[in-house]
């Protein structure tokens, strides 16, 4: 086969023309001018042929509308051609007018197709000379039948390609093997787009087959354009579809990430915080938009001495924590930190272990308090005991029943305190029962001073002072006993020894009795603290009247319980009054 050109013509007398309205084709010589129109003859078997022709390119249409990929509407396009015109070539080429240049997009030679991208794109002929961009040029169809003449005569490039899609210049290598050609020009609207080449090694090609092909070529040129967008529009569904799925799978990591309980962060090479999930905002207090483009050290005061104790594990490496106090957002906080190097940065994530922390110190607290409170009373027992043992013939009397008498004291002290930290406990655990009975108030507060006054080695003056028609309470007796006994105990050991006021009234739904005292009373600032577990006010005090600092703790604890309550007042020289109020019954 030869890709070639001829400067042949196509005949005249074989053009469309148009008269009335109506469109026909003229046979040879068969036309007139007449008054500036043409009139046109048109004889029954030239008809008969159009019809054919109009039949072919009407299935012609239909095939190539079920085709939407390119290649297969070149093959297509080539099984209707084998039906309609012997040809031993064909070739498609598509012209860019922006890059100036003819490239192959389909070969057949001798019944082989040859591989397309391997035919080097020609640049387009302006002058003439080559047959294809004389087709481009003009936007004409051309039948050469003489092609072998003609590569060797007219100014062009000329190639031979055989079935193999071996390539070599003509006439130079030897002359064109092809005899007949008919170009066709594919166009776009008024442009052409590309050329169709058909070719034969024998013989030539009549211009009814040039018609025929033509309208053949230009269906051809449409569907691929048609194929073309479809696969483009293919193209940019998947790559939008594809841009989506992206776009989801970003939104859900980022979800993820601000789902999960640990604060995350992302800190660039330099430094600067590139990601800050909700938990980081939750947990330091700062929100995103005020950490996001900034140095963490803005954020973090003392980062740079807290970065280097976080170790950063390469990634696929199990990171190590480390649990560090840090400064952040105006919170002393505990963070466990784990660090991981990204391709971007390093990850950071942190939990809050702050809570756990205090937890932890308040169980050395319990465990020293304890200690130190048992210490004492047990000292005091193993001391008399140890006198009774050595030295109990040579101890006058009197002085036994002491030793004796300290012992069974000291061991009720020491009953207290576990009695205390275990009640403690239960209150926590959320197992104490507490009944809700009638009782009655006046009645019960007596019966405890009483009591308490009995155990003191000193008299003391306690005042009881019961308000009138004080209606029962709603508690338990035992409880409500309890903490009677607590507060009387506080306002005798650090009440100053100047006496207690104990007053009963009823309220319009609660029963009050308070306690109150004129000792040192309590400072504002520990008003509140002194119900917290193991909490003791005064320095001076902790040091003078022992204690574990859960009396206060519990008798709130119990009073809620009950649906009640427990609260100080302690004006500045006024001592300490401790309220307990209670609901009516
Ligand atoms: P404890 O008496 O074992 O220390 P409490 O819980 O009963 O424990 O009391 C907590 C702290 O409250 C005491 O250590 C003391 O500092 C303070 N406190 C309690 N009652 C009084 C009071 N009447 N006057 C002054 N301070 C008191």
């Amino acid at each position: 086969m030869t890709a070639s050109a001829v400067d042949w013509v196509r005949r005249a007398g074989d053009r469309l023309f148009d008269v009335g309205g109506a469109t026909a084709v003229a046979s040879a010589g068969g036309h007139d001018e007449l008054n500036g129109a043409t009139v046109t003859t048109v004889d029954a078997e030239e008809l008969e042929r159009k019809a054919r022709v109009a039949e072919l390119l009407l299935d012609a249409a239909r095939q190539f509308g079920e085709t939407l990929e390119p290649e297969r509407v070149y093959e297509r396009f080539h099984a209707l051609l084998g039906d309609v015109v012997q040809h031993d070539g064909l070739v498609v080429s598509s012209y860019d007018d922006r890059e100036d240049l003819i490239r192959c997009d389909y070969a057949w030679v001798e019944g082989n197709v040859v591989d397309a991208s391997t035919l080097p794109p020609l640049p387009l002929n302006r002058s003439g000379g080559g047959m294809q961009s004389r087709v481009i040029v003009t936007g004409e169809p051309y039948l050469f039948n003489d092609v072998a003449d003609r590569v060797q005569q007219v100014e062009g490039v000329y190639y031979n390609v055989d079935r193999e899609g071996t390539i070599e210049k003509i006439p130079e290598t030897g002359a064109a093997g092809t005899s007949a050609a008919m170009m066709l020009p594919v166009k776009h609207e008024t442009r052409v787009v590309g050329v169709v080449q058909v070719m034969t090694d024998r013989g030539a090609y009549t211009p009814e087959q040039l018609e025929l092909v033509e309208g053949l070529a230009a269906q051809m040129g449409a569907a691929v354009r048609n194929a073309r967008l479809q696969k483009e529009r293919r193209r940019l569904e998947a790559a939008e579809a594809a841009a989506r799925a992206v776009a989801e799978e970003r939104q859900q990591a980022a979800q993820v990430l601000d789902a999960v309980g640990d604060g995350i962060f992302l800190a660039g090479a330099d430094g600067v915080v590139r990601l800050w999930n909700r938990s980081a905002e939750r947990v330091t207090g700062i929100a995103a938009d005020a950490v996001l483009g900034r140095p963490l050290a803005d954020v973090i005061a003392e980062w740079g001495e807290l970065a280097v104790r976080i170790p950063i594990a390469e990634r696929g490496a199990t990171p190590r924590s480390v649990t560090l106090p840090v400064a952040v957002g105006g919170r002393d906080l505990w963070l466990s930190f784990v660090a991981v190097q990204t391709a971007d940065g390093v990850v950071f994530a942190f939990r809050d272990q702050t809570t756990e922390r205090l937890l932890e110190h308040e169980r050395s607290d319990f465990v020293t308090t304890i200690s130190h409170e048992l210490r004492t009373p047990m000292a005091a027992v193993y001391g008399a005991a140890q006198t009774l043992i050595r030295r109990e013939v040579e101890l006058p009397r009197e002085q036994r029943r002491q030793l004796l008498e300290m012992i069974a004291t000291q061991a009720t002290r020491l009953s207290q305190i576990v009695e205390e930290v275990l009640l403690t406990s239960s209150l926590e655990r959320g197992d104490v029962a507490v009944e809700r009975r009638p009782v009655d108030v006046p009645e019960l507060v007596r019966s405890t001073v009483a009591a308490v006054a009995a155990q003191l080695p000193d008299p003391l003056p306690v005042e009881i002072d019961v308000g009138r028609d004080v209606s029962p309470a709603a508690g338990d007796a035992d409880r409500i006993q309890q903490v009677l006994v607590n507060l009387l105990d506080n306002a005798i050991k650090y009440g100053g020894g100047a006496g207690v006021r104990v007053q009963v009234e009823g309220a319009e739904a609660a029963v009050r009795v308070s306690v109150a005292d004129s000792g040192p009373g309590i400072a504002p600032g520990d008003q509140q603290r002194i119900f917290e577990k193991f909490y003791r006010a005064d320095p001076q005090l902790t040091h003078a009247p022992s204690g574990t600092g859960l009396g206060l703790y519990i008798s709130r604890e119990l009073a809620e319980r009950m649906g009640g309550r427990l609260e100080v007042r302690s004006p500045p020289g006024a001592g300490a009054t401790f309220v307990l109020e209670l609901p009516r019954s």
